[in-house]
């Protein structure tokens, strides 16, 4: 016997008119503009902080939110009010205050112009604060684990929570789980990784270090190992070694890769105090609890983003966001190398319908899994963007409650318009 059937009455939590799943940089931006849109909305989120790869990953800096020259500015909205929040604790380095090569870009000279750094304990509170003022309920410590759809719409969301499973139903889903989750469940066709071989980009532990001499680095910016200078004088964020092939919706596949990486932090600690100039003395402050992971799930959507819609900047009808950044692919093997590739439009474009799952009613998916080829979505995995497509995708989910809830059917010219009122960039 390998499998086993099970039913249980599971209590009803609650009811809602839209329900997020991840509060990563795409589901707090999704949560907060469907929230502002005056609907009762639900934000669940698995760990117990908000900000998903940008603080339980330690990643940083937020990527650049500049066209592909750095000349002007192509990501704005929520994204320019998280930064500004930011400020008011001095926690962020204002993205026309940096400048590539520099520290804060770990001397990489090429199309990361006005990158943001940031404090990640800060952002956790900056996104608390902005999803309990927008409205919006949150529950962390919950984990999506199955949907009950009936004639192609999700009906009840089924939730693994401290107390038990409980289920929640809502009029529309928003999947921003990083990782498909829910658009996996409900049926919609995804697919992993490299559309040919299947294998995603490689995860990375990070971890910070401080007490970094910041003079002795930036004069000699040579770079065995990758490190990001935060806001704070000698504090950095390091993203070095890989972990190959990881299934990021596997158990067995993520705790063995975790058990790796935290194995590659020690190494990379030593390279780094032994060759980095000013990283004699630094100290180590601790790695991420989760992974980073670049790449899992796919969706298959109504349109899928290709790398020539990115290299020649296609203007979709329905753009919901424009990004800038290169299509940054790590090496999916040891034995491969890397590949940036720069050959993107000076300013490319998101379409909505990337955010459509094809055979599911009421569900958007945003951030990192949008319909999108493997190469393309290099460049807008970044955060600027990932928060650009959430906002997008709670203001299409509220309009399309109007509509008997088939996201198909909003009017696209009313999104861009909420969109546009919301200080978001569409062109
Ligand atoms: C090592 C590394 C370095 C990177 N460097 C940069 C960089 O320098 N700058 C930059 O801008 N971007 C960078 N990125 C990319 C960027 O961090 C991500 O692509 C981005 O965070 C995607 O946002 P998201 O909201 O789609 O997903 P995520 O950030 O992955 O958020 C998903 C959220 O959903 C939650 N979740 C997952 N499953 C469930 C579930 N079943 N139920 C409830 N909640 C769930 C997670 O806990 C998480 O909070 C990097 C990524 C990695 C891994």
């Amino acid at each position: 016997m390998n499998s086993v059937s099970y039913s249980k009455e599971i209590p009803l939590y609650g009811e809602y008119d839209i329900c997020v799943l991840g509060g990563g940089p795409a589901g707090v931006c999704a949560a907060v503009s469907a929230a502002r849109q005056s609907r009762r909305v639900l934000l669940v989120e698995a760990t117990g902080a908000l900000g998903g790869m940008a603080t339980s990953g330690m990643v940083g800096p937020f990527m650049t939110c500049y066209d592909r020259e750095g000349e002007s500015r192509c990501v704005g909205g929520l994204f320019d009010e998280i930064v500004t929040r930011l400020q008011t604790r001095s926690a962020v380095i204002a993205p026309e205050n940096t400048d590539s090569p520099s520290v804060y870009t770990s001397f990489i000279e090429k199309y990361h112009r006005h990158v943001t750094p940031f404090l990640s304990f800060e952002l956790e509170i900056v996104l608390d604060e902005l999803v309990r003022q927008s409205g919006a309920e949150l529950l962390c410590y919950t984990q999506f684990a199955d949907c009950i759809v009936e004639e192609g719409r999700i009906r009840h969301c089924l939730l693994n929570a401290p107390q038990g499973l409980i289920c929640v139903s809502a009029d529309m889903f928003i999947d921003c789980t990083g990782n498909a989750a829910v658009a996996e469940k409900a049926g919609v066709p995804t697919y992993k990784g490299e559309e040919q071989s299947g294998i995603p980009q490689p995860g990375t532990l990070m971890f910070e270090v401080g007490g970094v001499d910041d003079d002795a680095y930036s004069a000699r910016p040579e770079r065995p190992v990758k490190a990001y200078r935060t806001p704070e004088a000698g504090r950095y964020r390091v993203n070095h070694y890989h972990v190959y092939n990881v299934d990021a919706a596997d158990a067995r596949s993520l705790t063995d890769a975790h058990s790796e990486a935290r194995l590659q932090v020690l190494d990379a600690l030593r390279v780094l105090r032994e060759k980095t100039p000013g990283f004699e003395k630094a100290q180590f402050l601790g790695a991420a609890p989760v992974l980073g992971i670049r790449e899992s799930r796919h969706i298959e959507g109504e349109y899928r983003i290709t790398v020539q819609d990115v290299a020649e900047g296609t203007k979709f009808h329905d753009r919901i966001a424009v990004y800038g950044f290169g299509m940054d692919v790590h090496n999916r093997c040891e034995t491969e190398s890397g590949n940036f590739r720069t050959e993107v439009a000076k300013r490319y474009y998101i379409p909505y319908r990337s955010l459509i799952p094809k055979g599911c009613h009421n569900l958007l998916v945003a951030g990192k899994t949008i319909s999108c080829e493997s190469q393309a979505v290099g460049g807008m995995r970044c955060m600027p963007a990932a928060m650009a497509m959430g906002q997008a995708a709670g203001i299409a989910a509220a309009l399309a409650l109007s509509c008997n809830a088939d996201p198909r059917r909003i009017d696209i010219f009313r999104l861009q318009a909420g969109l546009t009122d919301a200080g978001a960039i569409i062109d």
